[in-house]
């Protein structure tokens, strides 16, 4: 499959992706970008680091949220709820990337480069 990050790369099966939660490591697998090193974590294992990550007490509920979407004109609108904006530090202005990733899960990016 086509990197949908950069567009140039082709993901590799790995097995070794490592995500922190609140200083505790997770080894996923998943496949990563050997082009621009996106990863992208398989579903399974990221359902079971919220799995564990809950049971060590070390996932936020509020990480995970509930919001409708909303239809306007001829997009998809989806509301950034107040505390996660506010915690996350988000203006408004910002520019995001979306990976689709699996079949029902969108995962976005705040671009890192987003001024001012
Ligand atoms: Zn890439």
């Amino acid at each position: 499959m086509e990197c949908p990050v950069c567009r140039k790369g082709v993901l590799q099966p790995v097995d070794d992706i490592l995500s922190e939660v609140e200083g505790f490591a997770f080894v996923e697998r998943g496949d990563r970008c050997p082009h621009c090193g996106e990863e992208f974590i398989g579903e399974a294992d990221s359902e079971r680091t919220i799995r564990v990550a809950r049971r060590l007490g070390i996932w936020g509920e509020p990480l995970k949220l509930q919001r409708k979407l909303s239809a306007s004109g001829r997009g998809v609108v989806l509301r950034i709820p107040e505390d996660l904006r506010r915690s996350m530090h988000i203006k408004g202005n910002e520019r995001v990337s979306l990976a689709k990733v699996g079949k029902r899960r969108i995962v976005l990016d705040l671009d890192a480069a987003a001024e001012g």
